[in-house]
């Protein structure tokens, strides 16, 4: 896996972890040596230096490789840990509380469709290691002997530090999903041409209207782009995206203010939602959204030309249901079509 220059979320998310897990060794470095474990104590500067170190390993394109390294160091630092002062001071537990972080990151990694380390080999250590260290509990002599209240307190301090950092961590994994889930949603329900509300944004609207039995009163019209086939044919595709590009240019400009919903229903046609004036399609407006799109010039490079757009609306007569209502203004649309284009049909 590697890691472009530019800052990423999982670089972001692994200095972050870089900077957790050298705060927690510089408290442990404390730690230990006010009670005079003086192995943990040394182990913790090794820790330290190297956390020092991750800062640019993980800034680099090697975070595969830190994070194989990290995951040494915990393991190495945990077993030394209850070697040194005992199981009962519970330090094997940071081993759980590392495999949200193995997963937690893999996700994110995954996530861009990057080839991400193994969180669950890994796991799968972690997970065999604290089984044989409760396994072979009885026979792990501590090589330091610790007054009980002080085991005791170690021991509750290590919990609260394990259950704070779980807690954490999975804050940090629900916002980065809801901060992630909201742009893609936003994403899906626009269309990557025009920048226009696609069909999914323009169907949850509807789904809205009729959820509430607020759909009367309401009118849809389909614009479709007259003879767009030609244009493409005559000046190609591109010359035919820059059309439609002008055509939701102009359809913003005419909505501004307006409660109008529009959106990219597909290919050259667009679907309007808007209310009715003294209950009827305002016919004058929707003519000058057809004049206004008329008007916009396409360049190509035989020269400028024009589009011009049939309009098919329908009120909404109760009863039907939104396919229905769509397929009546589809049908108006045809009207248009057939009777010589360029016009509006209500
Ligand atoms: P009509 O006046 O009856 O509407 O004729 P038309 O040629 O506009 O209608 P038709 O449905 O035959 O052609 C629609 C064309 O729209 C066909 C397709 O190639 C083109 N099209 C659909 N999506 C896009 C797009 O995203 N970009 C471009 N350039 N063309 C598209
Ligand atoms: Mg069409
Ligand atoms: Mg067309």
């Amino acid at each position: 896996m590697e890691y472009s220059g530019s800052s990423t979320k999982e670089q972001s998310f692994v200095l972050m972890m870089n900077k957790t897990f050298l705060v927690i060794h510089i408290v442990f470095f404390f730690l230990f040596t006010s009670i005079g474990v003086d192995l943990m104590a040394g182990v913790n500067m090794i820790s330290i230096c190297f956390y020092f170190l991750g800062f640019n390993i993980a800034k680099c394109k090697k975070v595969n490789i830190y994070l194989y390294l990290v995951a040494t160091e915990v393991l190495i630092h945990m077993v030394l840990a209850v070697i040194s002062v005992g199981m009962e001071c519970n330090f094997q537990l940071f081993l759980i509380d590392i495999m949200y972080y193995f997963f937690v990151l893999d996700y994110v990694i995954k996530r861009k469709k990057k080839k991400s380390y193994s969180a669950i080999i890994l796991s799968c250590i972690y997970s065999i290691t604290i089984i044989l260290l409760y396994t072979f509990e009885d026979m792990i002599k501590p090589i330091y002997k610790l007054d009980p209240m002080v085991i005791r307190s170690l021991s509750i301090a290590v919990v609260s530090m394990v259950l704070f950092s779980i807690i954490i961590t999975m804050l940090v994994l629900s916002n980065f999903l809801a901060s992630t889930e909201g742009a893609m949603e936003k994403k899906a329900q626009f269309d990557a041409l025009t920048d226009l509300p696609n069909r999914f944004y323009m169907m949850a609207q509807l789904k809205n209207l009729f959820e509430t039995n607020s759909q009367v009163g309401y009118y849809l019209a389909i614009i479709d782009i007259d003879d767009f086939k030609k244009i493409n044919d005559t000046y190609g595709h591109n010359v035919g995206d820059d059309a439609l590009k002008i055509l939701s240019r102009t359809i913003v400009e005419k909505a501004r203010g307006t409660e109008l919903k529009y959106c990219r229903w597909g290919g050259e046609e667009f679907l309007l939602l808007g209310k009715c004036v003294n209950g009827e399609i305002p016919k004058d407006y929707l003519d000058e959204i057809r004049l206004a799109i008329n008007e916009k010039t396409i360049w190509t490079s035989l020269g400028s030309g024009k589009m011009t757009v049939t309009i098919g609306a329908g009120k909404y007569k109760v009863g039907q249901d939104y396919k229905e209502w769509i397929s009546f203004a589809d049908k108006q649309l045809y009207v248009g079509k057939c009777t010589g284009k360029n016009k509006v049909v209500c």
